[in-house]
C-alpha cells in the first residue's frame, strides 16, 4: 500500500506501491487513460493491468500502437509480414477485449523502422490524437524503451515531445518495469534476448509501482494469452510462475511535473494553495 493516515489525518508515504485508482485525483469511472506503444503486446505486458482498472471502473481507455508488430516472428517464410500484420492485429483486438478496452488505433508505422520516421511528423500526429482525446493521464515508453528497441525509443521522443506540444499539461508516466524486475527475472529477461546489446536501464529512481488485485492480473493474462504468436516462447522460457512473476509486475516513472503531481497528491498532503513544485516533488519522491 502506497498511504497511510496518519494520526493528524494527513496521508504519509510508506513506500511507491499504488493502487490504481490512488494515481489519479478523479474516480476511475470518470478518468481517460491514453496508452501510446510501439508494437501489439507491449501495452498489455507494459500497461495491461492499469488499462483494466480503468475499463472496469467504466472509465475510457484510448490505446495507440504506432506499429502492428509485423516483423514478429522466428518463422518469416510462413508469415510474410503482411500476413503478420494481419495475425497480430487479430491478436491485439482479442487482447484488448480481455482489457475491456474498445478503442484502438493503429498509426500504420513500418515495424522496426520508427526510428526513421519524420519526428515532427509523427509528434504532430500524437499531439492531435492527446488534443482530441484529452486524456487525464499518458502512458508509454520512456528514453530507455524498456529493453532498447529504437521503435520504443522511437516512440518515447515522440511521445514527449507530443506531451510538450500540448502544452505539458497531462500527466505522462512511461514504463519503468525494467529497473524494478527481480534481478532472477531481469537475467532471465536478458538471457531471452529482451535486451537490445547496447541496453542500459535507468538507475537510482523508484519509480511508481502498481498493485495488480486477482482479477486485474487475471485480465492481464487472458489478455497476454491472446498473443498466440508472440506470448507462448517467453513463457515456455521463463517457465509458468516466473511469467506470472513479470506479468504482475507494472510500474511508471512520472516523465512530467504534471504526473510528479498526481504522484505527490496521492502520496502526501499538500496544503491546500500551496504550490507543488519540482524540489517538493524530489524530497516527496526520495
Ligand atoms: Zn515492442
Amino acid at each position: 500500500m502506497i498511504s497511510k493516515t496518519s494520526p493528524n489525518g494527513s496521508r504519509m508515504m510508506s513506500n511507491m506501491h499504488f493502487q490504481p485508482e490512488q494515481l489519479f485525483d478523479l474516480d476511475l469511472d470518470q478518468v481517460t487513460l491514453l496508452a501510446l506503444y510501439a508494437h501489439p503486446d507491449d501495452e498489455t505486458y507494459l500497461a495491461g493491468g492499469l488499462m483494466a482498472a480503468v475499463a472496469r471502473a467504466g472509465g475510457r481507455v484510448v490505446h495507440v500502437t504506432a506499429t502492428l508488430g509485423e516483423l514478429g516472428t522466428s518463422e518469416p517464410d510462413r508469415w510474410p509480414p503482411a500476413s503478420m500484420a494481419r495475425r497480430r492485429k487479430r491478436e491485439l483486438g482479442r487482447a484488448l477485449e480481455q482489457l475491456g478496452v474498445s478503442e484502438t488505433v493503429s498509426l500504420g508505422y513500418s515495424d522496426g523502422a520508427c526510428d526513421q520516421v519524420d519526428v515532427g511528423r509523427a509528434t504532430e500526429q500524437l499531439a492531435r490524437t492527446v488534443e482530441e482525446i484529452r486524456p487525464d493521464l499518458v502512458v508509454g515508453f520512456g528514453p530507455d524503451g524498456v529493453t532498447g528497441h529504437p521503435d520504443h525509443v522511437a516512440l518515447a521522443r515522440w511521445t514527449a515531445l507530443a506531451t510538450i506540444a500540448t502544452g505539458n499539461r497531462t500527466p505522462l508516466m512511461t514504463s519503468a518495469v525494467s529497473s524494478i524486475w527481480p534481478a532472477d527475472i531481469e537475467r532471465k529477461m536478458r538471457d531471452a534476448g529482451a535486451f537490445m546489446p547496447d541496453y542500459r536501464k535507468p538507475i537510482g529512481d523508484n519509480p511508481v509501482q502498481l498493485d495488480l488485485d486477482d482479477d486485474l492480473l487475471a485480465r492481464k493474462l487472458a489478455a497476454l494469452d491472446a498473443y498466440a504468436s508472440q506470448t507462448p516462447a517467453l513463457r515456455a522460457f521463463l517457465g509458468e510462475s516466473d511469467f506470472r512473476r513479470l506479468a504482475a509486475i507494472e510500474a511508471f516513472r512520472p516523465a512530467n511535473l504534471a504526473a510528479r503531481q498526481l504522484v505527490v497528491g496521492s502520496i502526501t498532503h499538500v496544503p491546500a494553495g500551496a504550490p507543488v513544485t519540482d524540489r517538493t516533488v524530489s524530497r516527496a519522491l526520495g
